[in-house]
Formats: structure tokens, sequence, C-alpha cells
């Protein structure tokens, strides 16, 4: 059923194709004594004998099983991402918005000279929101997120790697609005070498080729994200097609210190603003990511200070709040994961080729 499942885009339309009467109820009030029917429930039921037939032509040729693997490992349906979360990178945000949201919602209006680009490059050392603004622009565009790593097409799909491109394309079309989210872009975009495997070899054309074949038509609304912390790999080629570049450097302290108040505010805590200002200063050089590890070994302190005796019966009410001096141990264990040398080559490289907005 996950086959018919990925046919419908909404939940809406698989109830209404596995239980057409229900449509009479859609969007008027349910009383509160009614008896709650999950929309879901059509759809996820595995003894569905009702198979909606498949229906898109775009999809004839590609192989059911293709379609069920990206419908289950490269859809993503996490929680949906809001600017808020990401923390700093103003301008990232802004000029995103401008260049890709806003044409994503108003295709309209985005013709002729205002055609927003067919793809982006987000770039940066890793752990600094770069997967998390690609979600987030697909959250606000109410867009399919399509998420693959590119090293998972030589590896994880070894030998179907080229299908799963071409599907990858052709059920994004059927999705649209969609964004297809490539991490490590610059492992599909770089030199071809004499010395790569055959299968990569082919798995680099057929992604130029769905490439520069997406988003042709007026009507399109795709956009492809690639990200990489290699952005010094990609050729002319590659940048020629990825015409906006953007950097996404670490965070500076005020978004360090916003990521520190967004994940203590879920946590038990006694820490003040001006201790969270503090750790802030503190972490210079420490990614969105390394920020996350740093809070999360900050919040195992008082776990730790339970006597071993007691930690399978004691009462959650009892841990302590996580306190400075947690964060101050955590700053011992926890260090920044990019190097100076690193972060040299990203604004070298950016000041050559970054931006393009
Ligand atoms: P990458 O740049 O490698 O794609 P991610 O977007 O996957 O990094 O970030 C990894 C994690 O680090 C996120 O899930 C989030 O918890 C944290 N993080 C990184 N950057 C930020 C940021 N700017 N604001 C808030 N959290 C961040």
């Amino acid at each position: 059923s996950n086959v018919a499942k990925i046919m419908f885009k909404t939940a809406k339309e698989a109830l209404l194709a596995s239980n057409p009467a229900a449509k009479r109820t859609l969007g008027t009030s349910r009383k509160a004594q009614a008896k709650f029917v999950s929309p879901m429930l059509g759809a996820q039921d595995k003894q569905e004998t009702v198979q909606p037939e498949i229906t898109d032509e775009r999809l004839k040729h590609i192989d059911p099983k293709m379609i069920e693997l990206i419908e289950s490992e490269i859809i993503d349906k996490g929680t949906p991402i809001g600017w808020d979360d990401i923390a700093g990178l103003h301008h990232a945000k802004a000029t995103i918005q401008e260049a890709v949201v806003w044409p994503l919602l108003r295709p309209d209006i985005f013709t002729g000279l205002r055609r927003p680009p067919k793809g982006i490059l987000l770039f940066g050392p890793p752990g600094t929101g770069k997967t998390l603004i690609g979600k987030c622009v697909a959250a606000q565009c109410h867009a399919t997120f399509f998420s693959i790593s590119a090293s998972s097409l030589t590896s994880k799909w070894i030998g179907d790697g080229e299908k799963m491109v071409r599907a990858l394309f052709a059920v994004a079309k059927c999705h649209q609005p969609a964004v297809i989210f490539i991490d490590e872009i610059d492992s599909l975009l770089t030199q071809r070498s004499d010395t790569e495997h055959e299968a990569t070899r082919r798995i680099k054309t057929e992604f130029l080729v769905q490439f520069d074949g997406a988003a042709t038509g007026e009507e399109d609304r795709l956009l492809i994200v690639g990200a990489t912390n290699r952005p010094q790999e990609l050729d002319e080629a590659a940048r020629r097609r990825l015409v906006k570049r953007l950097y996404v450097p670490l965070p500076d302290a005020e978004a360090r210190q916003q990521i520190i108040t967004n994940l203590l505010a879920s946590e038990n805590n006694d820490l003040t603003p001006q201790h969270i200002s503090e750790i802030a200063n503190l972490t210079d050089g420490y990614s969105g990511a390394d920020m996350k590890s740093l809070c999360s070994e900050a919040a195992m302190g008082p776990i730790r200070s339970v006597p071993l005796s007691q930690i399978v019966s004691i009462d959650r009410n009892k841990v302590r709040p996580v306190c400075r001096q947690d964060f101050v141990n955590a700053l011992q264990r926890v260090r920044p994961s990019v190097s100076q040398d690193d972060l040299g080559q990203y604004v070298k490289w950016n000041a050559t080729y970054g931006q393009g907005f």
C-alpha cells in the first residue's frame, strides 16, 4: 500500500480514494461526541483490498519498488522547520526567502528575469544548519522535502544509484512543489576521473541529465538544494549549474546564545540569561551541531550526580536541574569540531565564488 500511498499528495486524497463517502464530512465541523476517525486509517490499512490505480504517466517507467523506497527513505516527513528554529544566519535566511521561497509560493509573478534559480548551493562547515535551511524552505513553501546524501547513491543503493536518481526526479516532479536536498553534492558534481568506478560515473552522468532536464517548464516548481562542506572540490561546470552559492558560517555568539536557550527550553534548568550569555562567549568556534552536543553533555550532569544505586528507582522530579557547572564540565569534554584551517578555506572560497545572489 506504500506504492499506492505515494500517489496521493495528501492524507485527504488518500482518504477520499479509500472511502469516497468521507467527502461529505470533510470540512464540516465534527460534533463533540462524534467518534474520531483518523484520516490516515484507509491509507495505513495493510489489509486494504482496493489498490488505487497508478495513473501518473510520468511514473509509468519507474520501478514501483524504487517509488516505495523514495517514499519511505527519502521523503522527509519530520516536524516542519520554521525560520525561528534556525539561529543566526540572518543574511542567508533573507536571501533565500527572496530568491527561492517567494518564487516557489508565487510562480506567477516570478517569471522572466525574476525566474528563480533551478539549484542553489549551501556551503560551509558541517553542522551549521544547511540541512535545517533545506527543510525550512520546504516547510515554508508547503513543498515535499526529498533528502538524500550523495554518498548513499554510491554506497547504500549500490548498483541502483543511477535508477534511483531517475526515480527521485520523476517522483519529485509528481509531488510539486518539491525541494530536493542533496547532501555532499560535491561528490556528484566533481570532475569525472578515470579511476572511479563505472557505476559511480553513470550516477554522475544521470544526475547531470536529470538536473539539466528538471524544472524546465514554466509550471514547474522544483528546487534543488545542494549542500557541501567541500566547495573547493566543485568544478566550473558545477558552479555554473549552482548559480546561487551561499555561505553558511559558524554561529556567532548571539546565535549560540539562541541555540542554548532553545535547547534548554524543554529541560529543567536553573541557568540565568547571564549564564547563557557567558557560555555563548566561551564557545567561539563551535558549530550549531557542537552546541547541541555540548547541551546534551551538560544535560547528563544531573543524571551523573544521582548515586548509582538510585538511578533505576529515582523519582524523575528528584533529578536536580541542569546548572552552570554542568556546562563548565561539558566544555572540557565537547570541543569544537571545525579547525581554523578549514574555516579559512571557506572564507576564501566565499570571497571568490560565494553569493551569486
Ligand atoms: P549541516 O550544515 O551539516 O547540514 P544540520 O543542519 O544538519 O547541519 O545541523 C545539525 C544540527 O545542529 C541541527 O539539527 C541542529 O540541532 C543544530 N544546528 C546547526 N546549526 C544550527 C542553527 N543555525 N540553529 C539551530 N540549530 C542548529
